[in-house]
């Protein structure tokens, strides 16, 4: 049987930060595929480059050298329009969880929903709180994000994220914030809501507690991806005179 095509897939992309004698090389030669309903974890020392590499594969900054699809759809030199299109396709997750104080729990996920689609006010209500019940806050849909966990903070921005049911959910340190026990919820949580709707999760951790939900570990080093455990012998690029470990 033929494997379906990819949801992310990278071709020799490099990315650089500043201009003229500032100009720095930041991400080498990076090569990666990521499948339908495959969960992938990256890791990698702080300053490799993981969050170039995600804010790149999310369309929130232009890709310079090299080919980066996603769904099929070269992002290389695409259009505005195609960017935010494809932005409505993801799912965001960061360190901190960027919800609007000011908003309830529910309204924090509805705005999403209202954002990526037209829908009747009565829908989008019913729609963010079954996902607010799925992440385990049926109880918590009215209150204020002040008045909730890091942990319950961290499962409404799931929550937001999910709602629309992205193929392809980015997140960039989920767990930071979070004690032990909380953080292995949330990744948890992450991988049945993915299971269950056949999302590709790429997320980035420090947290060596939560490998195991991977179906893939990747590695980051000086902009390098140095292992890719689907991948094992990575070959020898000439062009770069590099050569991954094995
Ligand atoms: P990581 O997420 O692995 O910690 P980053 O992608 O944030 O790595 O950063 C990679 C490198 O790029 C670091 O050396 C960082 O200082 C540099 N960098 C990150 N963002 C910028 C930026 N906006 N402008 C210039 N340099 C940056
Ligand atoms: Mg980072």
């Amino acid at each position: 049987m033929m494997r379906e095509d990819p949801v992310i897939a990278i071709d020799n992309l490099n990315h650089y930060y500043g201009k003229g004698a500032l100009k720095k090389q930041i991400l080498f030669n990076i090569n990666l595929e990521i499948f339908a309903g495959e969960i992938v974890i990256m890791t990698g020392p702080s300053g490799s480059g993981k969050t170039t590499l995600l804010s790149l594969i999310g369309g929130l900054r232009s890709v310079q050298e090299g080919s980066l699809k996603f769904l099929g759809k070269e992002l290389f030199r695409a259009s505005q329009t195609k960017l935010v299109n494809m932005r409505r396709k993801i799912g965001y997750i960061f360190q901190a969880h960027n919800l609007l104080e000011f908003l309830t729990a529910r309204q924090n996920v509805q705005m999403a929903v209202e954002l990526n689609e037209f829908i009747s006010p009565q829908r989008a209500i019913i729609k963010s709180e079954a996902m607010l019940k799925a992440v385990g806050l049926g109880d918590k849909v009215n209150h204020y994000p002040e008045n909730l966990s890091g942990g319950q903070k961290q499962r409404i921005a799931i929550a937001r994220a999910l709602v629309n049911n992205p193929p392809l959910v980015l997140a960039d340190e989920p767990t930071a914030a979070l004690d032990k026990q909380s953080g292995r919820a949330v990744v948890e949580l992450m991988q049945r809501l993915a299971r269950d709707q056949g999302t590709s999760i790429l997320l980035v951790t420090h947290d060596n507690r939560i490998l195991d939900i991977a179906d893939r570990i990747v590695e980051m080093e000086d902009g390098l991806l140095t292992r890719d455990s689907q991948n094992q012998a990575m070959s020898y690029d000439s062009s770069t005179n590099i050569i991954g470990n094995p």
